[in-house]
């Protein structure tokens, strides 16, 4: 793709752009000054789908005038995320189910997957990950091996956060990791880990890893393979099941514009459906629902991702989904993803031209290994340049020390969004005089 310079050249791209008319679709957060903001903070909170208000008031509805026969809609209600699920993650419809949220899904996820010996008990996580998958991990770990020590009876517990978790660490001078140093670490450390679990895109830096690399040398060394993949859910191609991933979890309110604490969802690749020798937590919406409401003593589970579903669906934070999975579906991911790369590498263009040592660009070069995110780590007096950001209309993110995080989302955002952001952005650099003390 070869971008151009001048506002010119983004309103010509916003007139051919085959997705323009899905900006509409969706509620615009309004700036400081009750303009519309250029919102690019969607790998955090994507924006609001317009469809989703008649869906909730229509449940709403049916709940104030139907009362418990309500669930006649409700009970089959979460078999309608299935098919956008398993389109935008690669997987079959029947690796994946809505439910819970993601940290709760991680350890339910754990509780099945991780499953330590005295050989083989580590976990390799990435060092930078998000910090609610380190405290999901380190509590797995010290659960575990308190839950070993006391049946045994040891003094000393089995293993610790300390000598299980391995961290991946980008090269010195280098903000992220390089595949064949994931590999060579699963290949030098892989007998004594029993799970690898990283994002699919890690959060800060946006990087894309390698999933099928990772999970063909981790299944290579007999490690189960998960991934995070909250910031990679309708945002890059995945092909959970090609890849042949033990299991995945994903939160929906980033890319996927799902809402506040939305409901989240879980692949389980179907080799594991009939191991009978995983561990699993069950709850009643674990029964097939030919025979739930017989309720009987033993559970008749579905043979299926479904039977790791606990309890019955959170419908009112299930409808946000289903709205946006029903734009994701017409949009078309293909589509998505040809914007995506354009969009990005649209903001790339204009912030390379800048020609400043000011700041660097961390995320991937590669728009193979990156989606719509970029971030910026501003060299000096980075969170004046942000609040000047905030203050002109933008709406973006903010990491110590350093870091602005820029999404594009393609659904949403325009090249002249983009455009204007970036003029912004120059503005704020040289208004703000490198060299000052940031406090
Ligand atoms: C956003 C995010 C979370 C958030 O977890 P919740 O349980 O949804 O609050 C966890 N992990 C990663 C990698 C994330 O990006």
């Amino acid at each position: 793709m070869k971008y151009e310079q001048g506002s010119s050249f983004a309103q010509k791209m916003d007139e051919a752009d085959p997705l323009k008319a899905f900006r509409v679709r969706f509620d615009m957060p309004a700036d400081k000054n009750g303009g519309k903001a250029l919102y690019f903070c969607g790998n955090s909170l994507g924006a609001k789908p317009k469809n989703l208000s008649p869906a909730l008031k229509e449940h709403l509805d049916i709940w104030a005038q139907r009362g418990v026969y309500g669930y006649q809609e409700w009970l089959p209600i979460y078999t309608r995320a299935t098919k956008g699920l398993a389109a935008l993650s690669g997987a079959k419809e029947t690796e994946v189910v809505a439910m819970s949220t993601l940290s709760a899904n991680l350890h339910h996820m754990m509780i099945s997957f991780y499953n330590p010996t005295p050989e083989r008990y580590k976990i390799l996580y990435e060092s930078n990950a998000f910090p609610s998958d380190s405290y999901v991990i380190a509590s797995q770990i010290d659960m575990t091996g308190k839950k070993l020590t006391h049946f045994t009876g040891k003094k000393q517990s089995a293993f610790t956060r300390e000598n299980a978790m391995i961290e991946l660490r980008p090269r010195k001078g280098e903000a992220t990791l390089r595949t064949e140093d994931i590999e060579k670490t699963i290949d030098e450390q892989g007998d004594s880990i029993a799970l690898i679990l990283i994002g699919g895109n890690n959060f800060y830096t946006g990087q894309t890893f390698d999933m099928e690399r990772i999970t063909k040398k981790g299944h290579e060394k007999g490690c189960v393979v998960g991934f995070d993949l909250a910031h990679s859910i309708g945002n890059v191609e995945l092909k959970l099941h090609d890849w042949g991933v033990d299991f995945a979890c994903w939160c929906s309110y980033k890319y996927l514009n799902s809402g506040p604490g939305a409901v989240a969802a879980i692949f389980i690749h179907e080799r594991h459906h009939n191991n009978r020798d995983l561990p699993r937590l069950m709850g009643w919406w674990a029964n097939r629902p030919e025979t739930r409401f017989e309720m009987r003593q033993e559970i008749d589970a579905y043979t299926t991702a479904e039977a790791w579903q606990f309890s019955n669906v959170p419908v009112l934070t299930f409808l946000p989904l289903l709205a946006s999975l029903d734009i994701f579906m017409e949009a078309g991911m293909k589509n998505i993803l040809e914007k995506s790369r354009k969009l990005t590498g649209y903001m790339e263009f204009l912030l390379d031209s800048l020609e400043t040592d000011k700041f660097k660009i961390i995320t991937p070069r590669d728009p193979a290994r990156r989606g719509a995110q970029l971030s910026i780590v501003v060299q000096e007096n980075g969170k004046q340049v942000f609040d000047a950001l905030a203050a002109a209309g933008v709406i973006g993110d903010w990491r110590n020390p350093d870091c602005i995080r820029l999404t594009p989302a393609p659904l949403y955002n325009s090249y002249e969004d983009v455009y204007k952001c970036v003029e912004i952005f120059a503005g704020a650099l040289s208004s703000i005089k490198g060299g000052e003390s940031a406090h």
